[in-house]
């Protein structure tokens, strides 16, 4: 086996979570190498250059809830390129095939207020009459119920749930509400219990949030953060190595894949395990993680004044059954003004799939969920980018494991845990090894 200089934490993994981890430790004296498995740094927030233009290919956002994310990028001096989304409405491409603004008071698409003609118009009187109900039923009922999709489902009913909520919760976790937990909606249950009715706890929680409060982005994209995080990780003189695959994690050591070369001899590197690498092989039982794949299909159309005007806001949420194949547009020239101003004039949208899209596919989707008829030739640019991402997955008790695996998708849930793991670790005696156990 070949070893190299050892460091006394290795982070298995550059995405997100990694950087965050180096930068804390490092600056708590450690000395920290980061392994990656890719030639590039970043993971699920990346960018690509199309016409030009700078877009974000992964991650575009991060929730502003808590402040997690804002304390953070302030702490490395990005404050004053945090920028925040324009106000305007999303829009939702309802069962029927009809596209309609989502109810103006609603978060996840649930609707504070049942009976008014936004919601009618997208669930239908006899569904409306249903979700008013929840204002008669006493504040418990229903508040124990563990996932959203559960809640809404009891308050308000069958219509609002699968012909509002559902494609709100998909286009924006791409899960059904059934299987979002209610805590990944921090507040909802508390203000169920303290408003006695679900349609208020939402009128309440959007008075304290706007809608377009909820998320923020960075002047440049989000790999600004990436960029500004390996500046600083190679002005403390942290060494991250491309392309080595870890194979094998101990607590003390791991083993990279020898992708090249079978005879040649495999490679080792020594130092205190964190894992901050989703999917990584579970070394407990030699089991890979389940993957999913979510294709994103971003194109630059030509100057439009029919587009200009924004006429579906800042994008549309579809619903299941309709002739759209994508799940959700981005009108990102119009969400984001940093993006508009770079683009001088052409328009940039972004669409969502289950399945590997053609261009023309995403280009006959912008033109139905957009309203607007965009010929082929006013297509400038285009690509699709696929994403494999892997689910959550056990590794050995002894080691640590920051990162979407545990923390849950998202910058602002990913970004804190790594923080917090850092603290943890760097109140442990530098001679323990950590173990999930001394830090959780
Ligand atoms: C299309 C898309 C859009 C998104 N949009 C948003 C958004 O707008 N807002 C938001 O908050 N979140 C969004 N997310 C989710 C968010 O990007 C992720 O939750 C977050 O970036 C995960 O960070 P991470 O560091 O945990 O994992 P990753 O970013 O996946 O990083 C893991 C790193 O580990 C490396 N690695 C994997 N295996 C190994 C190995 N064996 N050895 C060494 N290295 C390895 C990978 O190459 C990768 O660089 C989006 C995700 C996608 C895919």
């Amino acid at each position: 086996m070949t070893t190299s200089e050892p460091a006394d934490t290795l982070v298995i993994g550059a995405g997100i979570a990694g950087l965050v981890l180096a930068r804390e430790l490092v600056l708590q004296g450690r000395t920290v190498r980061v392994l990656e498995a890719s030639d590039r740094a970043g993971g699920q927030i990346a960018a690509i250059e199309l016409d030009g233009l700078r877009l974000d290919s992964g991650a575009e956002a991060f929730a502003t809830r808590g402040g997690t994310v804002r304390e953070y990028l302030e702490r490395i001096g990005l404050a004053d390129r945090i920028i925040a989304p324009r106000d305007a409405p999303a829009w939702l491409h309802a069962a029927e095939g009809q596209t309609v603004p989502l109810p103006a008071v609603s978060l996840l698409g649930i609707p504070a207020a049942p009976l008014a003609a936004d919601v009618v118009a997208v669930v239908g009187r006899r569904g409306a009459w249903r979700g008013l109900l929840d204002a008669l039923l006493p504040g418990p009922v229903g508040s124990r119920l563990p996932t959203v999709g559960a809640l809404v489902r009891r308050r308000m009913g069958d219509a609002i749930l699968e012909k509002l909520v559902a494609p709100v919760v998909e286009g924006i976790h791409s899960t059904h509400p059934d299987d979002l937990p209610v805590t990944a909606v921090p507040g909802l249950v508390h203000n169920l219990l303290r408003e006695n009715s679900l349609g208020r706890a939402v009128a309440r929680m959007r008075i304290d949030a706007p809608a377009g409060s909820l998320v923020a982005s960075l002047d440049g994209g989000m790999s600004t953060l990436v960029e500004a995080l390996l500046a600083e990780l190679t002005r403390f003189g942290v060494a991250i190595e491309y392309g080595a695959r870890v194979a094998e994690v101990h607590p003390d050591h791991v083993v990279l894949a020898n992708d090249r070369d079978d005879d040649a001899e495999p490679e080792v590197r020594h130092g205190h395990v964190v894992v901050a690498a989703p999917g990584l092989i579970d070394p407990a039982d030699g089991s890979s993680a389940v993957q999913t794949a979510t294709h994103l299909a971003l194109l630059v159309l030509a100057p439009d004044d029919r587009l200009a005007a924004a006429p579906r806001g800042t994008g549309v949420l579809v619903a299941r059954g309709t002739a759209v194949v994508a799940r959700a547009l981005t009108h990102v020239t119009a969400k984001w003004v940093t993006v508009q101003a770079a683009a001088d004039g052409r328009e940039v949208v972004r669409l969502s799939y289950e399945r590997t899209p053609t261009l023309e596919q995403a280009r006959r989707d912008a033109e139905a969920l957009l309203g607007v008829s965009i010929p082929s030739d006013r297509v400038i640019a285009g690509e699709v980018v696929t994403w494999v991402r892997a689910s959550r997955i056990a590794v050995d008790d002894e080691i640590p494991v920051a990162g979407e695996q545990v923390a849950g998708t998202g910058l602002a849930a990913v970004i804190a845990q790594a923080r917090a793991m850092a603290e943890q670790l760097g109140a442990l005696n530098d001679s323990d090894t950590p173990t999930k156990e001394s830090i959780s």
